[in-house]
């Protein structure tokens, strides 16, 4: 179902005018009130009334996430605190966390675009909607909590942990859909089946699975695992939070990001260089509806590309391919650029091999060494040494076929990995820093 049927199926002309308008308001108001982009273009020798066209975007500096750091805690507020009625902040691997605030109209556009990215996942009023995402600084929890519920649906407001009540709540409620990260899908499916419940018997239909990345394999692994369509969501807490964009359930192919109230680049990493539609490449976004954060062609980090083609099911929203993976998340092994879901493709794609693997990456004698530890199944675990010294050959080749670099791998036994309520850690990166 199309949610909001005026704005999700726009013709590509009034799209790009209204995004025009909608930019060139934004800079105005981003020049007028925060001193960092004031000052930022002023180094780059713009104003904002030189963006006289969508082109004309790039001719302004990018804002890093470095940046936000810079103006901790709410430098880069284009409101004042008065007018901020909530604020969010996502965690940072090392030092501060950023700090993203919203005005009440931005919480309203929030529940909207979420409401709209449930409805292109099949969701509607009447569906029990069981939200694991987790409560609290995180946007995640909140954003679908509050889109569930403009959507009219019942929503359940679990936040994450405590495997086992969740999978009594979805038994004893009835929960038809499912949010959470999707490796705590195939995590609470593991348990299900420990506590005697056929997850795949349950009522679930739909499961909106986002904040990591993830694999098509990865996909047909939990859609079979938990008898469910499997939807991939993206957000990100600078942009916005879950919902910027969705697959819609009619193509599984892409996701539609709102392009009423965001503007997607695709840049070389490298260069900052805007790369012609189609190709691969960093992702920017620019808000140009938002007010209390506005943020200026932000670099997400995340590669993809722009899918330009039209979608089946009318809307007429630009989609991204399947993020395959953050330039941030890219490993560079002995000069070979890796990304974890290069290799998670190849594990998921051979028999006898579990959906829960960890990357480990260590240096020995100024070398690089990667080591793939993955999970092997019961019945795999329990064959004859010859068998599992051809899996791991097999994996070894694979993988070596794939990206070029040879790897040792090491098979474990069930459930030795460690499972994770939220984002799953997929690289344990032992090398030196530098
Ligand atoms: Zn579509």
């Amino acid at each position: 179902m199309i949610w909001n049927d005026e704005f999700e199926t726009l013709p590509r002309e009034v799209i790009e005018s209204l995004q025009l308008k909608r930019l060139q308001r934004t800079l105005e108001r981003v020049h007028a009130t925060v001193p960092f982009y004031r000052r930022s273009f002023t180094e780059a020798g713009v104003t904002p009334g030189m963006v006289k066209s969508l082109d004309d975007l790039r001719r302004l500096p990018f804002t890093l996430k470095q940046d936000m750091r810079d103006n901790y805690p709410y430098g880069l507020f284009a409101v004042p605190l008065e007018q901020i009625v909530r604020i969010h902040a996502s965690s940072g691997t090392t030092g501060k966390p950023t700090v993203v605030g919203y005005t009440r109209r931005d919480i309203e556009m929030w529940a909207e675009l979420m409401a709209r990215s449930f409805a292109a996942a099949g969701a509607h009023r009447g569906d029990v909607i069981h939200n694991a995402y987790g409560y609290g600084l995180f946007t995640g929890g909140l954003g679908a909590h509050y889109g569930a519920e403009r959507l009219g649906a019942s929503v359940i407001p679990m936040s994450g942990g405590n495997t086992r009540k969740q999978i009594m709540i979805m038994q004893d409620f009835g929960s038809t859909v499912l949010t959470c990260t999707p490796s705590y899908s195939l995590f609470l499916a593991e348990a299900a089946a420990e506590e005697g419940v056929d997850i795949r018997q349950l009522k679930l239909k739909v499961g909106i699975f986002g904040a990591e990345p993830w694999s098509e394999q990865m996909r047909a692994e939990i859609e079979e695992k938990l008898n469910l369509k499997a939807i991939d969501i993206y957000g990100l807490s600078e942009i916005l939070g879950p919902g910027v964009g969705i697959e819609c359930i009619e193509a599984q192919k892409g996701l539609h990001i709102w392009e009423d109230h965001f503007i997607p680049e695709i840049i070389d990493p490298d260069s900052g260089e805007v790369l012609p539609p189609g190709e691969q490449g960093e992702l920017v976004i620019t808000t140009i509806t938002k007010e209390g954060i506005p943020m200026i062609r932000y670099r997400t980090r995340d590669i993809t590309r722009l899918i330009p083609e039209p979608c089946i099911c009318g809307r007429t929203h630009m989609r991204l391919e399947r993020m395959s993976g953050r330039s941030d998340d890219m490993l560079i092994i002995r000069g070979v650029n890796v990304f974890p879901s290069q290799i998670e493709s190849v594990l998921f794609n051979i028999d006898g091999v579990e959906p829960h693997y960890q990357l480990v990456i260590d240096r020995e004698e100024n070398l690089d060494t990667l080591e793939v530890q993955v999970e092997v199944n019961e019945q795999t675990f329990s064959d004859e040494v010859k068998i599992l010294q051809d899996l791991t050959g097999r994996i070894r080749k694979e993988i070596k076929d794939l990206l070029g670099i040879t790897c040792k791998v090491r098979l474990v036994e069930p459930k030795s990995i460690a499972r994770s309520e939220g984002k799953a850690q997929r690289v344990l990166d032992r090398r030196p820093q530098k």
